[in-house]
């Protein structure tokens, strides 16, 4: 056998025969790294611990401690150190209180040279082999030490994750879920992108689903390329804090280990800038008066509806809303109340529209509305219910307030112009025809 681990061990060898030790800490000398050497028990356990040997090599019969002694002290402070016994004799009783107290090998005097190196060799393999994976295994936990305090200082909320568990988290993240560990987040959730709120504006776990079935793979792997592929300002998430309260976020997703398929997510509170963003937002899409889309916003979303009937050929009407007289309304009752109307129809508006149906103040006392989905008879219908709906409208005033409209029906190569036209002229032919009534072209 080579002796290829001995070399590299610290050996200390206890004998109280000086002839004995002498000759054997001659040749130890020779294969060990560093040899300390010790004359009896007492002085083979203090060497053992100021000097903390790999291995301990020992006599079993000395003055004041025997060698089971000493062993058995040493064992207290090391169940792991490699303790070889050198036995003058083999009887059953030796053997059994070695055993006892934790020997890891024993030789029978006298030694052979060979067998000792062998067992040397062998005990130091396991030594040096502990020391590598310890060696291993502190770097590993100082490493992460090192990336833990990184993302300790950050404002952000980071995590390290494979979405299925969480590596890392910072104490942002745990004072925003309020809890005090990361093993604690599964007692709030059952996923990792469970904490994205579902809604239309943000990304979250159905729309990284849908991505998915087009391609299988795993959820970090779409999460990541979902993320990556949108325009930066789409890359915003929504979640609710400790207090129950939504905060948006500007995510960012970086791999830290493509084999393992760990990533890195940052997130960065915005929502300040959100929620200033969405009050400019309302100023801008909104009529001030009757809190309805106004027309600025009904164009965008006309042209959106517009592609996916154009697409998929979809029904799609319109109808235009003009309250009659309101030029004699406004001059009998004054503006105020002309305005209070306004807001009272705006209002009854709603509750009788489909959710998907879009309306707005389109100007003056003028108002559309948006089928979806809906055939030229269905929108007149609902035109009529609406009508009806507004003249039945209570107010303190001795008069009733009418409505007229003009409905259309979306034809091939129409925009918003030309069917607003077709609506246009049906409405001016409810007016001829005396108003508070339905026409259409
Ligand atoms: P018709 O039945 O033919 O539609 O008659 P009308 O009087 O409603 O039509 P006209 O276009 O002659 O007058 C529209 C009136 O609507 C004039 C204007 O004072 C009133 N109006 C427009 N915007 C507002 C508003 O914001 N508040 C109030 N109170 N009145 C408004
Ligand atoms: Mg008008
Ligand atoms: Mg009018």
């Amino acid at each position: 056998m080579d002796s290829k681990y001995i070399k590299k061990i610290n050996l200390l060898y206890v004998e109280d025969e000086e002839s004995v030790r002498e000759i054997l800490s001659k040749k130890l000398e020779r294969f060990v790294k560093e040899l300390y050497v010790a004359k009896d028990g007492e002085d083979g356990y203090s060497k053992y611990l100021e000097l903390k040997p790999d291995i301990i090599l020992t006599d079993i019969t000395m003055p004041k401690l025997n060698g089971i002694e000493m062993s058995k002290k040493i064992r207290e402070d090391n169940k792991t150190i490699p303790i070889i016994i050198i036995s003058a004799h083999s009887d059953s009783n030796f053997l059994i209180d070695a055993i006892d107290c934790g020997i890891t090998s024993y030789l029978l005097k006298p030694i052979n040279k060979n067998k000792l190196l062998d067992l040397l060799e062998v005990n130091a393999k396991n030594v040096y082999l502990d020391k590598i994976n310890i060696l291993q295994q502190k770097k590993i936990e100082e490493q992460q030490s090192i990336l833990q305090n990184i993302i300790n200082v950050e404002q952000n909320i980071s995590f390290v994750t494979d979405f299925k568990s969480l590596s890392f988290v910072n104490n942002a993240f745990l004072n925003f879920f309020d809890i005090e560990s990361k093993e604690k987040f599964g007692e709030k959730f059952e996923n990792i992108e469970d904490i994205f709120i579902e809604n239309i504006d943000y990304v979250h776990k159905k729309l990284i689903n849908n991505y998915s079935e087009i391609d299988n793979q795993s959820f970090g792997k779409d999460f990541f390329e979902v993320i990556n592929n949108l325009n930066a300002e789409k890359r915003v998430v929504l979640l609710f804090d400790k207090n129950n309260d939504k905060k948006s976020f500007y995510l960012t997703i970086s791999i830290i280990d493509n084999d393992k398929e760990l990533y890195l997510i940052n997130l960065t509170d915005i929502t300040s800038i959100k929620n200033e963003r969405y009050s400019i937002e309302q100023k801008a899409y909104h009529d001030g008066l009757t809190n309805l889309y106004n027309r600025h916003k009904f164009n965008e979303l006309f042209e959106i509806e517009l592609a996916r009937v154009k697409r998929y050929k979809h029904p799609l009407s319109m109808a235009v809303l003009d309250i009659d007289n309101f030029k004699i309304f406004n001059d009998t009752y004054g503006h105020l109340k002309g305005d209070e109307i306004l807001i009272k129809i705006g209002n009854s508006l709603n509750p009788q529209l489909r959710i998907t149906d879009i309306f707005a103040r389109w100007g003056g006392e003028e108002f559309v509305i948006l089928f979806i989905e809906t055939k030229l008879e269905n929108a007149i219908q609902c035109s009529n219910n609406i009508r009806k709906n507004i003249e039945n409208l209570e107010n303190d005033l001795d008069t009733k307030v009418t409505v007229s409209f003009g409905v259309s029906e979306y034809k091939d190569n129409d925009t918003l112009e030309s069917l607003f036209a077709r609506c246009d002229k049906a409405l001016y032919s409810a007016k001829e025809k005396g108003r508070n009534r339905v026409e259409f072209s």
